[in-house]
């Protein structure tokens, strides 16, 4: 079955898809993007990633292309046409086509809507999280509006890379004072040795993952401790657990940090337990 993507009000083959080349999203990465994960035919926190496109458009004073009901919509025909039951559906809005120019268009330019949906086999998630993956630390070398989710990726891009190269799957960055922000792609969160489970306020210095918001709802209705904390890449490797969050790879156990093992090296239990508990918390809404 050949792919199927939404591109600017149409439904075309994904090998055709395409946006123009002076659209600003190639030329200026000025953007913005969300991910949601499909869980059993059922998009996954719809109302929180509709929240924060809409909270990361007003920051760069985009304009929503399209109503949240549209836009609701055209997710899940993407979905499904794609058939896609377990995966993720890609979106993203630029500022539209205009000729280059750093400065806004100065006539109406309509924003650019792409999506994407893809199937994702969910027996690979499970069994990297019950191998757990590594992380490699790099310094945090980007702008200071990461709370945005702007399609400017690059120092994520070339950190992750690192990270592959280094056998690793993800980097956590570390700001000037040796503390933890969060990874290329995912949040980042440790469990100390008195088992209270701490990651990095979301005020300043990361992006609001959804998931790490409801993993924080998960953790609180589990009875465990939680801080909303700076943590060093000391403690980090000090700590009895570690893992990341994001809507694609959910709660993903952290077995080792550089070149020390975290814990005993092995998946722990609390990452294990958040994972498990994750979808009865996360908001749920049918496709069909
Ligand atoms: N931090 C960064 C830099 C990300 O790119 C992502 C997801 O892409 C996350 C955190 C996790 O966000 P979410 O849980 O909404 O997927």
């Amino acid at each position: 079955m050949s792919r199927i993507a939404y591109v600017n009000g149409r439904y075309v083959r994904h090998a055709d898809a395409s946006v123009h080349v002076e659209d600003r999203g190639y030329q200026f990465a000025d953007g913005v993007y969300e991910v949601c994960e499909v869980y059993q035919g059922c998009l996954v926190d719809e109302t929180r990633h509709m929240d924060r496109l809409q909270r990361s458009l007003d920051e760069l004073r985009i304009a929503m292309p399209m109503s949240r009901k549209a836009l609701g919509f055209v997710l899940r025909q993407t979905v499904r046409r794609n058939r896609v039951r377990d995966g993720m559906v890609y979106l993203q809005v630029t500022r539209g086509v205009a000729p280059r120019d750093h400065y806004f268009p100065t006539v109406p330019t309509p924003p650019s809507i792409v999506v994407t949906a893809k199937a994702i086999d969910p027996a690979g998630g499970a069994a990297r999280a019950e191998k757990g993956v590594n992380v490699i630390t790099v310094p945090e070398n980007r702008w200071e509006r990461v709370d945005i989710k702007s399609v400017s990726l690059l120092p994520n891009v070339l950190a992750k890379q690192q990270a592959r190269e280094a056998g690793a799957t993800e980097a956590w960055f570390v700001d000037a004072d040796g503390f933890v922000t969060e990874g290329g792609s995912t949040n980042a969160w440790i469990v100390t040795r008195d088992n209270v489970i701490v990651t990095r306020p979301a005020e300043f210095g990361i992006l609001r993952g959804i998931t790490r918001t409801v993993v924080l709802e998960v953790a609180a209705r589990e009875g465990m401790k939680v801080e909303e904390r700076k943590f060093t890449v000391a403690e980090a490797k000090a700590a009895k657990e570690a893992f990341n969050t994001a809507a694609t790879t959910l709660v993903m156990p952290v077995v080792r940090i550089d070149d020390s093992p975290v814990g005993n090296g092995a998946p722990g239990s609390v990452a294990t337990r958040l994972r498990a508990a994750f979808h009865d918390l996360a908001e749920m809404t049918k496709i069909r």
